[in-house]
């Protein structure tokens, strides 16, 4: 097949590894299963851009193009403070005319079978229907997150104040009953300018083609089947899902944390990190540094330089940080250092959770680290931060039971006597065994949907034949 006779698919990721990430593991199984031709379409959030994401392009695959959009210049309307969706929305309003301009000249070189955004992008609903195009969402979250958005409008109207006040639980179909104060954080503050423009980008999401979600029927049944019950309003639902990181995008190890790991045994390590852009408060760094002392487990520790002021502040930009292990409590290291491996910023996560010496991860509850956890059958303490990880945390606790959570004392902390309790519980108790059993099961799971025949498999062709379908009728 010839370049000008491949089906050619734009995919356009919002700002953030969390994003990027599981839509280029979409996109190389749109080429390896489908034969599809794919470009990236990249909003860049800094200059130069986070390490992280200047390494893993570099390391794309050849047969992938990609047209790196530079950041806009600050026009004092980028809202530091509004947190990483607000923050991401705006980066990419900046971005629309520079995103028309590259559709622009894609189409009159290729013919495009569809478009791929994800939620921060719906604002290009508009803009990409003036080129006749099939628009796609990637919805790189939970199921339970996507019908959840579907309810919002919902919710919104018959609801009275904020919602973490409701007396109730909602109780989405098939799903586990969901509090307000597990909502996610757009959805906390219903006077706030997020909130409003989260609300407004809910009633947009039935006005896309199709909805690619990165879940799977097994371990969502209840929430999958209620997005694909007939509901006019709703574009049609495909969980294509788990689709993770593959240990090929990874750089050399600098740090030495895989020799490290080589060298204990077998499912002892606790995996210890909190995302692309989790971080700590400064009380908070210390405790869980105590409280994995106290727990005397091993453990493999990707600090972040701890911050007072947000849970996130490295999401969109991960430079320009004080040094994570000045912060941690004085001779820590030197008391560790048997069992204990801190290291700073970032690691390979996948070869790590594919590692046979790690035995749970500590972790926010992003939705990437999950799937990833679940297709290496790795048992989990759910430690949520921002966006839509106390819900998450949730599902994984109460729902799949695959994860234990910490309880915060009476200030809000999670002391060192919780931690070492729910850490101690994890890799040796009674508990721990349950969780790392239900983990297997799932991973299973999660393989099946993949593999020949599978859940997954099939539903990723479906969408590929619409695909197909669409670019033909056009080149008629
Ligand atoms: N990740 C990684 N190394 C790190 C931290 C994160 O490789 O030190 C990867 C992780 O494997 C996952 C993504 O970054 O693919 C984080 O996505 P997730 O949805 O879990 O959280 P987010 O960063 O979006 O909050």
């Amino acid at each position: 097949m010839s370049r000008q006779e491949a089906s050619h698919v734009v995919m356009l990721p919002s700002p953030g590894m969390g994003h990027l990430i599981p839509i280029v593991e979409l996109a190389k199984l749109l080429v390896s299963h489908h034969r599809f031709l794919i470009t990236f379409i990249i909003p860049s959030s800094s200059s130069p851009p986070p390490k992280a994401q200047e390494a893993f392009l570099q390391s794309l695959p050849e047969y992938f193009d990609y047209i790196l959009l530079p950041p806009p210049l600050s026009d004092g309307s980028f809202d530091e403070n509004g947190g990483p969706e607000a923050q991401i929305c705006l980066t990419i309003t900046h971005f629309l005319s520079l995103i028309r301009v590259a559709l622009a000249t894609l189409t009159k070189k290729v013919t495009l079978a569809a478009v791929v955004i994800d939620p921060f992008g719906i604002d290009i609903i508009d803009l990409a229907k003036g080129f006749d195009v099939l628009l796609y969402m990637h919805f790189g979250s939970a199921a339970i997150n996507l019908l959840f958005t579907f309810h919002l409008p919902r919710l919104d109207e018959e609801v009275e104040g904020e919602y973490r006040y409701m007396q109730n639980p909602v109780i989405l179909p098939g799903c586990v009953p969901l509090h307000g104060k597990d909502f996610a954080d757009p959805f906390q503050q219903r006077s706030s300018e997020t909130y409003k423009r989260f609300l407004d980008q809910c009633k947009r999401f039935n006005l896309v083609d199709g909805i690619l979600v990165n879940s799977f029927i097994e371990l969502e049944p209840g929430a999958i089947r209620a997005l694909q019950d007939d509901d006019p309003r709703r574009p049609p639902v495909h969980p294509i899902g788990p689709i993770i990181q593959s240990v090929l995008n990874c750089e050399v190890d600098g740090s030495g944390y895989l020799n490290w790991l080589n060298n204990q045994p077998s499912g002892s390590v606790l995996y210890v990190s909190f995302g692309s852009g989790g971080t700590l408060s400064c009380d908070q760094f210390h405790e869980l540094a105590l409280g994995l002392e106290m727990s005397e487990q091993r453990f493999l520790w990707v600090v972040r330089t701890p911050n007072d002021k947000s849970s996130c502040p490295s999401y969109c930009n991960a430079q320009g940080e004080a040094d994570p292990l000045e912060f941690l409590p004085d001779g820590f290291l030197e008391r560790t250092e048997i069992r204990g491996l801190v290291v700073p910023s970032w690691v390979c996560q996948i070869q790590v959770l594919s590692h046979d010496s790690t035995g749970g991860f500590l972790m926010h509850c992003g939705w990437n680290s999950t799937l990833e956890s679940i297709m290496h059958g790795v048992p989990l303490i759910a430690w949520p931060l921002y966006a839509e990880q106390r819900t998450n945390a949730v599902m994984l606790t109460e729902d799949l039971k695959v994860a234990l959570r910490p309880k915060a004392n009476g200030k809000g902390l999670l002391d060192r006597d919780e931690v070492s309790r729910v850490v101690k519980v994890l890799m040796e108790g009674e508990e721990g065994k349950r969780v790392r059993e239900r983990a297997k099961e799932l991973k299973d799971l999660a393989n099946r949907a993949l593999g020949e025949g599978g859940s997954s498999r099939k539903a990723m062709a479906q969408v590929a034949i619409k695909w197909r379908d669409q670019r033909c009728s056009r080149n008629q």
